[in-house]
């Protein structure tokens, strides 16, 4: 592909280590890719190696587990809640980042509201745990821009290098302390709904309006679409369906297009049996 200039030794390694992970994963899960979706996580690693190569080597501590131990909910249910950062620390400042792979950050950069609110818990829980205070909090959004994604496929060297340049992965989240009590309290309350086994969606009223208080994206926009599940979805379909009256099944088959061709998801089915009878054999193998 255009994109793929020469691997540096660096990147080399990456990409090995990407299989390793990959076979790891599949093994340990039992479930796969379709080679598509593989691809796109491959290119995604490899773009986002390329644009912040100085910020990767910087990071001393990666996969740091926050964990916070006997929160209690609303209801008294206790809980604890676990998170998984980046720290660098260059001597005079101490940076945690939080790598987000589904989040856009062109789309992402006027709504940091939840990674806020998110992130200035796990400060509060780092600050906890090693005593010290952070002096800066972000977002890394490591899914490549529209601009980049048009840029690869049109495959024009100039438009790909303009487009990564452009790229602005990090985005920079306020700490301020006095957010985490208000944030704990409505994880509680997702606590006390999972344990109720309540799991309705909202209506399609709240799909229709806006996500957030003073915003202007709906709901449907902003968040369903980054969910995996909208297809099953009683409220996204309604919604699909009254958008678009009397061809309410094609309008369904047109939004799940993103998902790929037809041969991508017969990929992507194929990809999970294979999988699965992978184990299966190798299950059969061991204890025979
Ligand atoms: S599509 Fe996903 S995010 Fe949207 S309402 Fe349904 S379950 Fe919730």
């Amino acid at each position: 592909m255009s994109w793929e200039m020469p691997l540096t030794d660096d990147e080399r390694f990456l990409m090995e280590a990407f299989e390793a992970n990959f076979e790891r994963l599949r093994e340990e899960s039992g479930r796969s890719l379709a080679p598509f979706i593989k691809e796109s996580a491959r290119q995604q690693v490899l773009l986002y190696y390329r644009r912040l190569r100085e910020l990767a080597a910087q990071v001393e501590e990666t996969e740091v587990r926050l964990v916070l131990p006997e929160q209690t909910s609303p209801a008294g249910r206790q809980y604890t809640l676990e998170g998984v950062v980046d720290i660098v620390e260059d001597g005079s400042s101490t940076v945690m980042y939080d790598l987000k792979t589904y989040l856009d950050a062109d789309a992402a950069r006027d709504h940091v509201e939840p990674h806020y609110r998110q992130l200035n818990v796990y400060a509060h829980i780092w600050k906890g745990l090693r005593g010290r205070q952070l002096d800066k909090v972000a977002v890394i959004a490591t899914r490549p821009t529209r601009p980049l994604y048009r840029a690869l496929r049109a495959g024009e060297p100039a438009k790909i290098q303009a487009a990564m340049e452009a790229w602005a992965p990090v985005l920079e989240v306020p700490v301020d302390g006095n957010v985490v009590a208000e944030v704990m309290e409505s994880f509680g309350r997702v606590v006390d709904l999972i344990e109720d086994r309540k799991f309705s969606p909202p209506s399609l009223e709240v799909l229709k309006a806006s996500s957030r208080p003073d915003g202007k994206v709906p709901f449907a926009q902003d968040v369903c679409l980054n969910c995996d599940a909208r297809f099953g979805c009683a409220s996204y379909r309604q919604l699909v369906r009254a958008q678009s009256p009397g061809r309410a099944d094609q309008a369904l088959r047109d939004a799940s297009a993103d998902f790929g061709g037809d041969a991508e998801k017969q990929d992507w089915r194929d990809s999970g049996v294979t999988a699965t009878a992978r184990i299966d054999v190798e299950d059969e193998g061991t204890s025979a």
